[in-house]
């Protein structure tokens, strides 16, 4: 592999991000919502801060986050350090600071800006993909999430039903089934009535 040292100025790459902001689909992106009471006039109208985009992101109001938006960023870099294991250049440095640098793996090093440029191109491809496969599992946890609390809610209903019926028995109430039956019969009673 090709050995570089301090002074020489090399190209590489990062893949940078911004998020990617939409107008929150609450408050319709002015952060403001009215409330009315129903049959109020507009006198009782009140004006109240939109609490999704307020919450989900206080730097931004009236906008939340739907993604990322990755780019690319090409530059030239000079090296100021080399780290060496057994006499090899091991890790290079650059905009090193009192107690900060930068490090340059020797995947990310070339000598031209097109070199950095195409390998940079591919790399930002890649991340694209993957980040796009992690916004589709997310949305798919999130489905899964719910067909979960779904069929959790639909447990633990049935497992109380089963609980009350118990405490009835106990207490020799008749049981739900019975009161069902009773409510039907009343019904039918009242309609023949009539
Ligand atoms: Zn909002």
């Amino acid at each position: 592999m090709k050995e570089y040292k301090i002074g020489d100025k090399i190209w590489t790459y990062t893949i940078g991000w911004d998020r990617h902001l939409i107008p929150c689909f609450v408050c319709n992106g002015s952060s403001w919502i009215i409330v009315k009471p129903v049959g109020g006039s507009d006198a009782d109208e009140q004006k109240v801060r939109c609490e999704y985009c307020s919450r989900t992101d206080s730097e931004t109001p009236g906008r939340v986050n739907e993604g990322y938006d990755y780019k690319l960023n090409v530059r030239q870099v000079e090296i100021e350090g080399v780290e060496t294991t057994r006499n090899k250049p091991s890790e290079y440095k650059y905009n090193i600071q009192s107690c900060s640098w930068n490090t340059l793996s020797a995947g990310k090093i070339f000598d031209s800006e097109k070199e950095a440029s195409d390998v940079g191109k591919v790399e930002l491809e890649e991340t694209k993909v993957r980040a796009e496969a992690d916004n589709i599992s997310r949305k798919k946890n999130t489905l899964i999430t719910h067909a979960w609390s779904l069929g959790y809610h639909q447990r633990m209903i049935r497992e109380c039903r089963k609980t009350v019926e118990y405490h009835r028995k106990c207490l020799g109430l008749p049981t739900e089934e019975y009161d069902a039956w009773l409510v039907k019969i009343n019904s039918t009673l009242k309609e023949k009535n009539k």
